[in-house]
Formats: C-alpha cells, sequence, structure tokens
C-alpha cells in the first residue's frame, strides 16, 4: 500500500501513462480528428459519446455527463478510490511510490501511531461494556434501545468508565499517551475525553476505527453526544457510518439504505437491514456521495420525518443525482426517525419495513409531493403555485434528466406543459415586472399587477352584466369554483333570481365588506369585455379547469394504488381518469 497520496506521486504517475491506452483496455476507441470515441463504458449506449482528449489527457461522456483524468477513469471503472487508482497505474507506470520527504514520512507514521490507538482504545471500551462492572451503565442503556449483545459488537460498542481508566491501561501497556491525545481520546489532564459514555466508533469501509461518537448514559448531561474532533485520519464528512458492515449487502441488494443517525443503523441492522448506512455527523456530502457510489447506484433515503429531515432528504436526492445515482424516499409515518419506527415495529419490524420501501417513492417523485404538500390541485392559483414549486424541484436537476421529469410531473399533476416549461424569467423573481402575457379577452393581464383568475373575472362581470346569470346559472354549478369565489357567487346568484336585474345594487350594503369591495371594484373599473359570449366562455374554463383538477387528483390516487399494488382500485382509477381525459379532450377540442 502507498503510504501517501503526495501530489508529487499522482503528477509522476500521469506523466508516465497514456490515457487512451488505459481506456483502450475497456472500450474500443475510433480517432476521429485529434479525438477518440468510443461507447461510455459508464453508461448504456449505442452510438459512441465518450470522447478521450489525447492533448488534455481528459475523457468526458456527452450522454452521462462524467469526465475527468485518467484517476477518475481508473477510479470508476475499477470501482476503487484515488488511492487505489494511484496504486495501480502506478504500478503500471513503474514508479515507487514510497519515495517520501521526511515531512511526508513523519506524516504518514503519525497517521499510523494514530489509526493503532484508534483500534486499541476501541478494542478497550469494548471490553469494559461487557467484561466489566464498570460498564453497567452502558449496557443498562443499550437495553432501553434494545440492541442486543450480539448487534452491539457487530458495530464494537463500547463503553468509557469516569476516571482515568483508559490512561491507566495505556501506561500499563507501555503506550504513548500523547498519541491517545492527539487522537481526542484524552483530556490533557489524563481523563477520558468519553467519560461516562457509551461509545460508538466510526469506522472506515475497511472497519477500521477513525473516530468515536459517544452518547452520554446520564440524564442530567446537557449534551448528549460528543464526537472526536478531526485529525489525520479522520475527517468528518469523508466516512459513511457502518459500510463496513453493510457493504456485501449493498451489493447483493443492489442498494444502499441511507440514514441520518448511528443508532438508526445500528438498529436497522438488528432488525435485518443489514444494507443500512449513515452520513453520521454531517449532512450528506460529495465526498460521502462518491464513496458510496463505489458500492452501489441506487440509494434508499430514510431520513427523520420532521421538516429538516424532509429538506435533508430533498439535498441528498439533489446530491445523489448530480453523481448519477437513484434514489427513492422512504417516510417513517407515525415515528420520529427509523430507529423509532423499526422499535415501535418490535418483532414485526421486518414485515412492516418492506411495506415501506414497497412503498418509496423516486427521489424526484418524493419532491413533486412535496412541492404539492398542503396546496389543493383542484384550485387554479393552488395548481400554479404547485406548478412554479415544481419548475424550481425539476431546475436544480443535471440537465439531461429535466426533460424526462418535466413530463413525468405534466402527466402527475396533469396539467398542460406550458405551466411546467422552464421560463427564463422565473429568475427574476415573484415581481416578474412585465411577465404577464395579454392573453384573449385580456384574461391574463391585471391592472393591478395582481393575477386574475377565471372565477374572478367571471364575478365582476356578472357584478356589472348580472342578466348574464341566466346563461351561467345553466353551464357551472356553484361547487366547480374555487372555494374563495363560491361564497360570493352563491349570494350574488340567489340575489339575482329574488329580485332581479337591480338586486345587487339594494342589498350590496347586506354583504360581507370583502364581497362589497370586489363588486364596488367592478362597477368602477368593469373587466375588459363585458358580454353574453365572454360569460359563457368563461363558464367553460371553469368547468374545465375544474376536470383538470378532478383528472390530476385521480392522477395522484392512482400512483398511490399502483404502489400500494391495489389492482382493484387502480383498474376503476384508470377507467375514470380515461373518461375524465376523453370529457377534457372534447372540451379542449370545442375551444
Ligand atoms: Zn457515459
Amino acid at each position: 500500500m502507498p503510504t501517501s497520496t503526495s501530489d508529487d506521486a499522482f503528477a509522476e504517475v500521469k506523466s508516465k501513462v497514456d490515457l487512451v491506452k488505459v481506456v483502450q483496455e475497456h472500450v474500443r476507441l475510433t480517432k476521429r480528428n485529434k479525438d477518440f470515441w468510443g461507447l461510455c463504458p459508464f453508461h448504456q449506449e449505442d452510438s459512441p459519446s465518450f470522447k478521450v482528449n489525447p492533448q488534455m489527457q481528459s475523457w468526458y461522456c456527452f450522454g452521462c455527463e462524467r469526465s475527468g483524468d485518467v484517476f477518475t477513469f481508473v477510479e470508476l471503472i475499477e470501482k476503487t478510490d484515488k488511492r487505489g487508482a494511484l496504486q495501480l497505474l502506478a504500478e503500471r507506470a513503474g514508479v515507487e511510490l514510497r519515495k517520501l520527504s521526511p515531512e511526508q514520512k513523519e506524516r504518514s507514521d503519525s497517521r499510523k501511531r494514530l489509526l493503532a490507538m484508534l483500534k486499541l482504545a476501541a478494542q478497550f471500551y469494548e471490553y469494559v461494556l461487557w467484561s466489566t462492572p464498570a460498564g453497567e451503565p452502558g449496557r443498562r442503556l443499550l437495553a432501553t434501545r434494545q440492541v442486543n449483545e450480539e448487534n452491539s459488537r457487530r458495530f464494537q460498542l463500547g463503553y468509557a468508565p469516569a476516571g482515568r481508566g483508559f490512561a491507566e491501561y495505556l501506561r500499563a501497556k507501555k503506550r504513548s499517551l500523547a498519541d491517545a491525545q492527539d487522537g481526542g481520546l484524552l483530556r490533557r489532564d489524563g481523563t477520558d475525553f468519553f467519560a461516562e459514555r457509551l461509545v460508538i466508533p466510526i469506522r472506515d469501509e475497511r472497519g477500521q476505527p477513525l473516530a468515536f461518537t459517544a452518547r452520554t448514559v446520564r440524564a442530567d448531561e446537557q449534551r448528549k453526544y460528543i464526537n472526536s474532533p478531526e485529525t489525520p485520519a479522520y475527517v468528518k464528512g469523508r466516512v459513511i457510518f457502518g459500510l463496513d458492515l453493510a457493504r456485501d449487502e449493498i451489493a447483493r441488494r443492489g442498494h444502499a439504505v441511507l440514514m441520518e443517525g448511528q443508532f438508526d443503523v445500528i438498529t436497522a441492522h438488528g432488525a435485518g437491514i443489514q444494507n443500512a448506512v449513515a452520513s453520521s455527523g454531517t449532512a450528506l456530502t460529495d465526498d460521502q456521495v462518491r464513496l458510496l457510489k463505489r458500492f452501489t447506484d441506487e440509494l434508499l433515503l430514510v431520513f427523520d420525518a420532521d421538516r429538516a429531515g424532509r429538506q435533508a432528504a430533498q439535498k441528498a436526492v439533489l446530491l445523489a443525482a448530480s453523481h448519477q445515482m437513484r434514489t427513492r424516499v422512504a417516510t417513517v409515518a407515525g415515528a420520529k426517525d427509523p430507529d423509532e419506527f423499526l422499535r415501535a415495529a418490535g418483532a414485526d419490524a421486518g414485515k412492516q419495513w418492506e411495506e415501506l420501501v414497497a412503498k418509496a417513492p423516486s427521489g424526484f417523485e418524493f419532491g413533486m409531493e412535496e412541492a404539492a404538500a398542503g396546496l389543493n390541485l383542484s384550485n387554479a392559483n393552488h395548481v400554479e403555485l404547485a406548478a412554479r414549486k415544481l419548475r424550481e424541484w425539476i431546475a436544480q436537476f443535471p440537465v439531461a434528466l429535466q426533460e424526462d421529469y418535466r413530463e413525468r410531473a405534466k402527466r402527475w399533476m396533469g396539467v398542460s406543459g406550458h405551466l411546467l416549461a422552464a421560463e427564463p424569467d422565473e429568475k427574476r423573481g415573484p415581481g416578474r415586472p412585465g411577465a404577464y402575457k395579454v392573453g384573449k379577452n385580456g384574461l391574463e393581464t391585471s391592472p393591478a399587477g395582481k393575477k386574475m383568475t377565471v372565477g374572478r373575472y367571471l364575478l365582476q362581470l356578472l357584478a356589472v352584466r348580472p342578466v348574464a346569470f341566466d346563461l351561467v346559472r345553466t353551464k357551472i354549478t356553484p361547487d366547480e369554483l374555487d372555494e374563495e369565489d363560491r361564497g360570493i357567487y352563491e349570494r350574488m346568484l340567489e340575489t339575482y333570481e329574488r329580485a332581479g336585474v337591480s338586486g345587487l345594487e339594494k342589498e350590496l350594503a347586506g354583504y360581507p365588506a370583502e364581497e362589497q369591495d370586489l363588486i364596488r371594484r367592478a362597477w368602477a373599473a368593469p373587466p375588459p369585455s363585458v358580454d353574453d359570449e365572454v360569460a359563457v366562455e368563461l363558464a367553460g374554463r371553469i368547468t374545465l379547469d375544474h376536470m383538470r383538477g378532478r383528472h390530476s387528483g385521480i392522477i395522484r390516487e392512482l400512483s398511490e394504488a399502483e404502489r400500494g399494488k391495489d389492482s382493484e382500485r387502480v383498474a376503476r382509477l384508470e377507467a375514470e381518469a380515461r373518461e375524465l381525459g376523453h370529457a377534457i379532450d372534447e372540451m379542449e377540442r370545442r375551444g
């Protein structure tokens, strides 16, 4: 193994290997002008979009947008990391990697000493936990969290006793206390940094402890968890907790289950979910995704159920997508995190877990559901708001995915494509000066700059021309209107039917203030066109909007039913959606 990955070593190896030759061992390349082209080894394709530039010693794929130099190519193709790629290429180029400067040698040696010390500490804590009376508080904590000994030992959980236990142990073994202090295990006065805490080793993908996170066993301790500092051996955000234990199962199942907390992962493994890992200590980072990508192309995200957890899940979806990884998102309903969910399920955990996984939507769909959360998609204004959020969501994905995602969003919401088309105006912010379009009848414009809905327009028209009720009331029922327009419509209709054309003027004072306001403003500044033809057209659009809203409701219900494998409900909803779809087409055709 190389003990150093200095920039010098990379530069030397790079100067001695030819990217074209390395790639040719895996890909058949054809020369075209100055570049070489071939079928990309990292995604499925029929025509070559993988390009190697011999001058720059770089490669790029126009299909999957992966790119890099000879090291990244070897990393990806051999499923190794940067160090592994260096090692392979150095051997090939005959470069000796051990030419280290004195400082490099010192750094490398101190890192090795540190790793040995961390390993020793993990063993010591584990011994204390299971084999000494001092470990009792740790054992009690594990019992309350329903973590048994077998599972604890898998993760090499330990207990750091009060006092100077570890320092005394090191003295007895004639080991250096300074190394333990450097590793963040001892305080300057020799007391245990993790005293009176259950200690969880954070190990790399090969099982080497790099750091610890430790949970207090005391009820009066404010800081529930404390962590090792960053050291030459441990950089936060580069380690995936549980990967050493999960890697085989990840390969077998074809995906990794990514959680937030260490205890989520420990409980998951105890429940038989042995492809579970955690980002551990930080929000998911680029480095962590790259590490996971060596083992799988798919992540199942199971984050905390709260708002922060859902936002973290969305970020993780995007981050994974930028590394060409697929995601799904499972939501632990009724529990605050996966740990609580699995413990509550008890012996039934495996089954409930499978159900949860079966229902998990793709990361993209999860984001769509978040965008529409709390909105009523049978309301035209809400549809527009949701469409805007969806556009923003889609715009954050790699460009190559966006068109397909827009298609899917369109079907999912049951809206027409223009609502989801990327708009250059979007970036100008909510004000969007001058951005609104002049539609037929001036419908989409509004003198106040505020969006006028079809329903509002119709109400204004009816205020100015109540006789139009004769036509309108045969075309629509009040429940086709948006909720906010329904009350005033019914009141105006009732007034008209009882008191005729002049009824509104006489009875207006009895209307709620905001309704009076709307009607008075319509009288003062009537909408652009006030005649029966427009009234009928508006009524038609209201019916159409209402049908579209119902249609998207059915489509959403349909994907739910599909996920739940409820074939009877699927068939019924499909029939309904088809029928409604035809009716909408028919109306749209008649214009
Ligand atoms: Zn590619």
